[in-house]
């Protein structure tokens, strides 16, 4: 079987000021992700997973953070734009597995809203994009809320065409 895995990990300094963004989904906080582009973490982990998959790169290459183009940027549109750099190439993702690491705040009640805006993006059903939520028990960059970091798998299988 020609299947293709890929990873990918982020992590962005939580700062006063800005919005916190996660798969898309604006959540109320406090403190919001610090970054070129709307510092969507998560996002950005799965982008660099779905390019880590076809060996293309990361996400830095096509999106460089010194780029004025993407201040500011959806990454929800980018991911849009990685989905379509695969199937350009022949792929379609088969699934997506995250983990987003966060002291604060409770991520559960939204995790089903960026699944359903993550499949969206990709033209994957919901049911293929796994987010899971973690504290690190007060350890590290995560636990003291000095940042937000994501890990994300994503599976690819060629384009079967009939
Ligand atoms: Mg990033």
């Amino acid at each position: 079987m020609n299947l293709r895995i890929g990873n990918g990990y982020d992590i962005h300094c939580l700062g006063r000021d800005r919005p916190l963004i996660l798969g898309g989904v604006k959540l109320e906080h406090e403190l919001g992700l610090l970054g070129h582009s709307d510092a969507d973490v998560l996002t950005h982990a799965i982008m660099d997973a779905l390019l880590g998959a076809l060996a293309l790169g990361d996400i830095g290459h096509y999106f460089p953070p010194t780029d004025d183009q993407w201040k500011g940027a959806d990454s929800i549109v980018l991911l849009q734009q990685v989905n379509q750099l695969i199937r350009d190439r022949g792929w379609q993702v088969v699934n997506i597995d995250s983990v987003v690491v966060a002291e604060r705040p409770k991520l559960k009640p939204h995790i089903n809203a960026m699944r359903d805006r993550l499949g969206s993006a990709l033209e994957l059903d919901p049911a293929c994009v796994g987010v899971k939520a973690t504290t690190n028990e007060k350890l590290g960059p995560e636990g003291r809320e000095e940042g937000i970091s994501a890990y994300a798998v994503a599976l690819l299988s060629p384009i079967v065409t009939a």
